[in-house]
C-alpha cells in the first residue's frame, strides 16, 4: 500500500457503520420528500428563511423562491438560539403558516425538531424533519427520527467527525428509517473570519463512504451573505446532491441570521448560475 511520509496509509479508511455504508449498499439512496427526489440526477435546492416570522414574510419569500426554482421550502418554527433572549420561533403557529404556503405553492416543507416530545406534532405538519447541528449527538432524538415516518435532513454536528456524523445517521437507519439526507454545514475551527469553516471535502468523502444523498448549507457554512454564492457553486461542482440556503424578503429586518440570508434577487441570480454549473457536470 502506498504511504505518505508520516506513515499514514494514503487510502486508509475507518470502519463505516453497516446500514449507511456504500460497501454494503452500493446503489445511491434516493430520498423522496413528498415527490421531490433528493439523491437522483437532479440537483435539489432547498431555500427559505432561517425562521418563520410572519405570514407576510413566509408567503413573500416562499412564492419568490418557488419562481426561482427551489424545490423544497425551509423555515424554522422552533429555533435553537444561542441566547435565551433571542427570537425562539413562532412554534406551532409557524408550522401552520408553513402548511398554508405549501398548499399555495405545492413546495414540500422542511423544519427543525429539537425535542423528542415535539416529534409527533411536527411530523404531522412537515414533509421532512430537520435535525440541527446542535442535536446531531442527541441520541434519543435520532431514535425518534428513525421512527417518525418522515424523511430526515441530518445536519453535521459543528464539532463532529465524518465518522460520528455517519454513526448519527446509522441511528436513524437502525431505528427503521433509511430516508436520510446528510448535510454538511461547516465545522468549528480556529478560523474566526467566517462563522464556520465549510468542509467541502466532506462531500466527496461522504459520497464515497455512504449511499445517502449529501447536500451543503453554504449559509451557516460561511455566515456571510456575499460568500454564499461562491460556496454554493463550489458545493455543486464538488458533487453535492443539493443545497439548503437561507433566503429572506428583507434580510436587514430578519429576526434570525439576516447577515447570511440572500435577498430574493440575489437568490434568483444565483439559481441561474447554479444551472450552468449543474449542466457543466452533467446534472
Ligand atoms: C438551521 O438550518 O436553521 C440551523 C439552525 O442550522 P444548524 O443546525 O446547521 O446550525
Ligand atoms: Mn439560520
Amino acid at each position: 500500500m502506498e504511504t505518505v511520509s508520516c506513515n499514514i496509509p494514503v487510502d486508509m479508511e475507518f470502519p463505516v457503520p453497516s446500514r449507511v455504508s456504500r460497501k454494503i449498499n452500493p446503489e445511491n439512496t434516493v430520498v423522496n420528500v413528498s415527490g421531490v427526489k433528493v439523491g437522483g440526477p437532479e440537483v435539489i435546492i432547498i431555500a427559505g428563511p432561517c425562521a418563520v416570522e410572519s405570514e407576510e414574510q413566509v408567503f413573500e419569500t416562499g412564492r419568490a423562491v418557488k419562481i426561482s426554482g427551489a424545490k423544497i421550502l425551509r423555515g424554522g418554527a422552533f429555533k435553537p438560539r444561542s441566547s435565551p433572549y433571542s427570537f425562539q420561533g413562532l412554534g406551532e403557529e409557524g408550522l401552520k403558516l408553513l402548511s398554508e404556503i405549501r398548499k399555495e405553492t405545492g413546495l414540500p416543507v422542511v423544519t427543525e425538531v429539537m425535542d423528542t416530545r415535539q416529534m409527533e406534532m411536527i411530523s404531522g405538519y412537515a414533509d421532512m424533519i430537520q435535525i440541527g447541528s446542535r442535536n446531531m449527538h442527541n441520541y434519543p432524538l435520532l431514535k425518534e427520527a428513525g421512527m417518525c415516518g418522515k424523511p430526515v435532513l441530518l445536519k453535521r454536528g459543528m464539532m463532529a467527525t465524518i465518522e460520528e456524523f455517519l454513526l448519527a445517521a446509522e441511528y436513524i437507519l437502525h431505528h427503521g428509517n433509511n430516508q436520510v439526507v446528510l448535510c454538511e454545514r461547516g465545522i468549528r475551527t480556529f478560523e474566526t473570519s467566517t462563522r464556520n469553516t465549510l468542509d467541502l471535502s466532506a462531500v466527496p468523502m461522504l459520497k464515497h463512504l455512504s449511499h445517502l444523498p449529501v447536500i451543503v448549507d453554504p449559509s451557516h457554512g460561511t455566515g456571510v451573505r456575499w460568500m454564499v454564492p461562491a460556496m454554493a457553486k463550489a458545493a455543486i461542482a464538488a458533487g453535492a446532491d443539493g443545497l439548503i440556503m437561507e433566503v429572506h424578503y428583507n434580510p436587514e429586518k430578519a429576526l434570525c441570521d439576516g447577515q447570511q440570508s440572500l435577498s430574493l434577487d440575489e437568490f434568483a441570480g444565483l439559481m441561474t448560475d447554479l444551472d450552468k454549473i449543474a449542466l457543466a457536470i452533467g446534472r
